[in-house]
């Protein structure tokens, strides 16, 4: 069954492989109401959904969702209602992407030290229109190259979180991300959070000013909904929900609109919204 409002929905402005006009395509054939763009680290597809929804019936709520580093591993934070505008905001994000740039050469650096040079201008061609350029491309120059048989070899001895040529990647703690997306007007939203241990550092983070938590996702079990669901009531947070869509082709396979939202989800989050704007 299709719902019809989905509030985490990638296009390839980040890591998904439709364009923004592309999603809104398919939303509009599906028959949706509301969908909210949620790119990692970048709002640059929202205007062009935006335009590609405008006079239907469609709306495109303005997102992203931000990745960041917890003591204990990947956190992301989801931002509802930003506006794409707003410079400070901007200029975290720039910093961000242009940290991956760094962290990659050095990465390539040391892999030169290590016997295995690569040309830094063929891993951007394998980069191609991925903006996030990383560890997959350089895995997949390593292996090219003749240095290892597989981009999982590549990852097993040499660019993986253990290995002599990983270089960490510098990201926004959750505290930061939650603080950004509120000075640029957002909700912020604590997304899959069943993926991390962060559920302990809950109260952290709802100090911090956490308005929400993702309660229906994918792989959440009706258990986790359950859980999930007495926390955001404890808290006083939000729930919000969604897919995770990112098109097809990608291998994570959740289709827009495939989790079920309780009525009433989008108005509360829109109040939110609008109560902390006032
Ligand atoms: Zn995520
Ligand atoms: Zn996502």
């Amino acid at each position: 069954m299709i719902c019809s409002v989905d509030l985490h929905v990638h296009s390839s402005a980040s890591d998904g492989s439709l364009t923004p006009t592309e999603v809104v395509h398919l939303a509009l054939r599906q028959g949706m109401e509301v969908i909210a763009l949620t790119d990692h680290d970048t709002t640059d597809g929202i205007g062009e959904a935006q335009q590609a929804a405008a006079g239907s019936p469609l709306k495109v709520i303005p997102g992203l969702e931000i990745n960041t580093e917890g003591p204990d591993g990947d956190i992301h934070v989801l931002g509802y209602y930003i506006n794409p505008n707003h410079e400070p905001l901007q200029e975290r994000l720039r910093i961000l992407r242009e940290a991956r740039l760094v962290r990659a050469r050095k990465m390539i650096e040391r892999l030169a030290e290590l016997g295995m040079p690569l040309e830094w201008e063929r891993v951007l061609e394998i980069a191609g229109e991925d903006p996030a350029i990383g560890r997959p491309h350089i895995a997949r120059a390593l292996a090219e190259a003749g240095y290892v048989a597989t981009a999982r070899e590549a990852f097993d001895r040499y660019i993986g979180n253990d290995g002599p040529a990983y270089v960490p990647r510098l990201r926004m703690r959750p505290e930061e991300a939650i603080a950004v997306i509120h000075q640029a007007g957002g909700v912020a939203v604590l997304a899959h959070p069943d993926h991390h241990p962060i559920l302990k550092r809950l109260p952290d983070l709802v100090e911090a000013g956490l308005d929400g938590l993702e309660v229906y996702y994918p792989e959440h079990t009706p258990q986790d909904v359950a859980r999930l669901g007495t926390l955001a009531a404890r808290y006083g947070l939000l729930m919000t929900g969604g897919s995770d869509f990112h098109g097809p082709g990608l291998g994570k396979d959740a289709p827009m609109g495939s989790v079920t939202l309780p009525a009433g989800l989008v108005s509360r989050l829109t109040a939110r919204w609008q109560r902390q704007r006032a």
